[in-house]
């Protein structure tokens, strides 16, 4: 049975943070390691109760033990992860220092800082021209250097965002713009200034019209910081490609950007705004790129500092010592060859099963940029969730129903034999539409968006249902609908009745909203089936904007008011014969995957890179052992409690 003694680095000991984290990564495991003091009793290190009652100090040594396939790996992972001083946001002795942000996108890396440096600033008098001419010519050159620039990133770009940069490059390139700048110049303005001038003069018109073409206005402040920035001689402020694996650190990142990463040169996502729970994050997850988010801390980096990144615990690590590097590296290996013994493992089982054969449909979150890894995936029984916002995002015009359909079939085609549940458009708050303004909203999440959106646009939703019904007839697919954002019965009924209209036959909703959750029993009276959406369910549960980093506590998904929703769905489809899945993140979580179970859910759409670790998850516990999960986490008081029911209920049985 592998074992490994080590120290313990974290200066506080296994208490509070440092204790948390390592349960979270234990449970994260494909099998269970034990932790002991020195000659003490073993633990199991996925209890966070027994870790504390180790009350293990810094620098005590500790044992590590674990039993089965993949445990020498298990056993390494851990003590990499306890050889790191995890206590947030403290300096370390010594040159290291740690930020302390929130880990979105599991996976370690060491590398040099790439900023994404913000649009540059011109000083407020602009020197004389001596030479109009050229200087012209520096102006015309700029604007094209910027259309040529975003040609080449359009190229490589995944379809969603390739839209937005050929839309961004075709304005660089606009004659009318041009000449506005040779006027400018021409009348003694120096290129940079006369760039910056003639493009606000656009953007000011363009604002005063309001509506679609007030939402252009980015586009043309993104023009104008790009050409400055090249009149200037600095770097353009995009996602930069300095040619190295790097670490990319920004303020925020558009999901737009965050698609167009290359996993194989982005080494982690780190970025100082952000919440767990935004499409950023998820983006990132589904690249495979280790990311960590609200991570005020890194704003401070500069450009070619060494940092190490654990998308897991959120800690990002400055300068790490030489010790320290080879302890990530040995951790990312040993989290590569976990994940692939878990996939060989999970592939082996087949359809998703608990270790007493119930079945549980094993799904997969497909947002676009990840429908070439997801189709790959041959062992899950098909899309759960297809976000169908790539379609739509960063268009001038809406798409057309041949468009569409098009697209719907392409992604039909790839899963044979195989359901796909479309999720139609959810438009509003982080994904903003152009050709469907939804107007300046003070509390956009609680504002019209979702399935609101087409109170105001319904050709919207009906050309997107007959794009849906067209591609899916005959076709080689199970498709389903479903609708985002509902609250009243009275919504699940009217998209259910012009699903219906459109020729489709099996209709459903997302519980996201807590009215819908508490109404379960009504909307199953008028739908097939619904999906629990945790990532806004937790939101409007705990009036926690999902976006907000600092709300991290509380959209936490083990909260039990949120537990307490799902088990109230669930019930409702159990006493209806209705299918109930869960296509949050939540279920991409191994104990709470099985804990949901426990609570009666019957499919769970994850990110694919998450498939492997839930479906072995569910084949060790029997239903059983699930449900008493289950019980235990819904009696808990706190989300942290929940979260250590569920693990001492596992180990107790
Ligand atoms: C959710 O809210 O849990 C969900 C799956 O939808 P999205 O993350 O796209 O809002
Ligand atoms: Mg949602």
């Amino acid at each position: 049975m592998p074992q490994r003694r080590v120290t313990v680095a974290s200066r506080i000991g296994l208490h509070a943070r440092p204790a948390r984290l390592l349960v979270e990564e234990a449970a994260r495991l494909p099998v269970r390691v034990t932790i002991a003091k020195d000659g003490g009793r073993p633990a199991d290190a996925r209890s966070i109760l027994s870790v504390l009652a180790l009350n293990a100090r810094g620098g005590d040594t500790v044992v590590l033990a674990a039993d089965g396939e993949g445990a020498e790996q298990a056993v390494e992972a851990l003590a990499a992860f306890l050889a790191v001083d995890h206590d947030a946001g403290q300096g370390r002795a010594g040159v290291s220092t740690t930020h302390a942000g929130i880990g979105v996108s599991p996976g370690v890396a060491v590398g040099p800082v790439v900023r994404l440096v913000g649009p540059p600033e011109l000083p407020a008098t602009a020197p004389a021209v001596a030479d109009t001419e050229a200087e012209m010519a520096r102006a015309v050159a700029a604007l094209q250097a910027v259309a040529a620039d975003l040609d080449r990133r359009c190229a490589a770009a995944v379809a969603e965002a390739a839209e937005a940069l050929a839309a961004t490059a075709m304005i660089a390139r606009d004659p009318v713009l041009a000449y506005s700048v040779a006027v400018l110049v021409r009348a003694g303005r120096a290129a940079p200034w006369a760039v910056r001038d003639a493009i606000e003069s656009f953007r000011a018109k363009l604002v005063a019209k309001g509506g679609y073409l007030a939402e252009r206005a980015a586009d043309l402040d993104d023009v104008r910081a790009r050409a400055v920035a090249v009149l200037l001689g600095v770097p353009m402020p995009s996602p930069p490609r300095p040619g190295y694996p790097h670490v990319l650190i920004a303020g925020n990142l558009a999901p737009a950007d965050t698609a167009t990463l290359d996993p194989n040169s982005v080494l982690a996502l780190v970025t100082v705004g952000g919440g767990p729970f935004g499409h950023t994050a998820i983006l990132a997850k589904s690249l495979g790129i280790p990311a960590v988010v609200a991570c005020t801390g890194a704003a401070g980096l500069t450009d070619g500092e060494v940092v190490a990144v654990d998308g897991g615990s959120g800690v990002v690590t400055v300068a790490p010592d030489p010790a320290d590097v080879s302890r990530v590296r040995s951790r990312a290996a040993a989290m590569a060859s976990m994940a692939a013994m878990a996939a060989r493992t999970a592939a082996s089982h087949g359809p998703g099963r608990t270790a007493d054969g119930h079945p549980i449909k094993l799904l997969l979150n497909v947002g676009g940029a990840d429908l070439d890894s997801a189709g790959r995936r041959g062992d899950s029984e098909g899309i759960g969730l297809l976000r169908t916002e790539f379609l739509f995002l960063h268009r001038q015009t809406a798409p057309t129903l041949a468009e569409q359909e098009a697209a719907y079939r392409e992604v039909f085609e790839r899963f044979p034999g195989r359901q796909v549940v479309v999720r139609t458009l959810d438009a509003g708050v982080d994904k903003p539409l152009p050709f469907a303004s939804l107007g300046a909203q003070p509390n956009p999440a609680l504002g019209v968006r979702g399935v609101r959106t087409f109170w105001r646009y319904p050709e919207l939703l009906e050309t997107q249902l007959e794009a849906i019904a067209r591609a899916g007839k005959d076709g080689p697919a199970r498709v389903w609908v479903m609708a985002p954002m509902v609250a009243t019965v009275e919504e699940a009924a009217a998209f259910a009745g012009l699903a219906r209209a459109h020729g489709h036959g099996t209709v459903g909703v997302m519980v996201e909203v807590p009215s819908a959750a508490l109404g379960a029993e009504s909307i199953l009276d008028v739908v097939d089936f619904v999906s629990i959406g945790t990532n806004d369910l937790t939101q409007y549960t705990l009036a926690a904007d999902r976006q907000v980093g600092a709300l991290a506590r509380l959209l936490d998904p083990w909260q039990p008011a949120l537990l307490r929703l799902i088990a109230m769905t669930a019930a409702a489809g159990a006493s209806a014969g209705k299918p109930v899945g869960v296509c949050g993140e939540a279920a991409g979580d191994p104990l709470l995957a099985a804990v949901l179970v426990g609570l009666g859910v019957t499919s769970l759409s994850m990110a694919a890179a998450d498939l492997p670790a839930v479906q072995a998850a569910l084949a060790e516990r029997t239903l059983e052992q699930c449900r008493s999960s289950a019980r235990r986490a819904l009696a808990a008081p706190t989300a942290e409690a929940a979260r250590s029911a569920a693990g001492t209920a596992r180990t107790e049985q």
